[in-house]
């Protein structure tokens, strides 16, 4: 489904992404893990072009991301590509002067160019996914982190995205919080979907994830089996890594 070669990324003069490759399969669950500052966030924000990799290629299906014949596409161009990559990120961002069904409806009207009506039906079958029906006219204040990280989720399905990018989701919740959305992306998981997750959430990663990615010095260190390389890391890096964060 999805492949990356090659990709590297510097912000001046400092090389952040060293040459990354992977592909994902149709309906893999890949969790991204690594240090603080080795370039998760990045990785995710080049894969749909929100950073500009400074050399490599990204491929979703056979189409190229961000460059048309060659030359690169503009924000215009870029809209329907990012459309296929449904991001979440560890802040949630709704707008908190629309209801909840419409934060959600507002990214299928104007991702998928869907009419009032059938976005509003998408955005409340999305909500009822992420079990937030109870609130489809909230407002976003009114909600708990949890909650508006799972509307969150909702707007992002509402793309129809052929993958979902999420970076850190529970990172700023309160811990008891954390359960709730882990809850909800489990049962994305087991739909089926396409995920790439980077996620500080071990257990998690370990339970859900076909694949475990750990990215350090700004290449991907150690790949294998999710709970393979969880439960017996072959890297030293990967061992102290994985015994400082438990
Ligand atoms: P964390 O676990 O803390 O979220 P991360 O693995 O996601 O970390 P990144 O946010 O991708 O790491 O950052 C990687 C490196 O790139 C860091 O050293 C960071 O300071 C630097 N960096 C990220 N974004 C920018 C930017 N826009 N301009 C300059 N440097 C940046
Ligand atoms: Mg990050």
């Amino acid at each position: 489904l999805l492949s990356v070669t090659g990709l590297r990324k510097s912000y001046g003069t400092v090389e952040v992404l060293k040459g990354i490759d992977f592909e994902v399969a149709a309906g893999e669950k890949i969790a991204l893990i690594g240090p603080s500052g080795s370039g998760k966030s990045t990785c995710l924000r080049c894969l749909n072009f929100l950073e500009k990799p400074t050399a490599g290629e990204i491929r979703l299906d056979d189409e190229q991301i961000g460059m048309a014949a060659g030359r690169p596409m503009n924000d215009r161009q870029l809209a329907p590509q990012r459309a296929e990559m449904g991001m979440v990120f560890q802040l949630f961002n709704l707008w908190p002067h629309l209801s909840v069904t419409e934060n959600v409806a507002i990214a299928a009207r104007k991702v998928r160019g869907l009419s009032a009506k059938e976005a509003r039906e998408l955005a409340l079958e999305m909500l009822a996914k992420v079990h937030m029906t109870h609130r489809a006219d909230a407002s976003p204040l009114e909600l708990s982190g949890g909650q508006q990280q799972r509307v969150a989720i909702a707007r992002a399905l509402a793309q129809k995205p052929k993958l979902m990018l999420f970076d850190e989701p529970t990172s700023a919740l309160d811990p008891e919080l954390v359960h709730e959305v882990l809850k909800v992306m489990e049962e994305l998981a087991a739909e089926g979907r396409t995920m790439l997750i980077v996620t500080h959430e071990i257990a998690f990663a370990r339970d859900i994830a076909d694949r475990v990615m750990f990215l350090d010095g700004g290449v991907i260190a150690e790949q294998g089996a999710a709970r393979e390389l969880i439960l017996a890391p072959r890297e030293r890096r990967t061992q102290a890594f994985l015994k400082q964060i438990r």
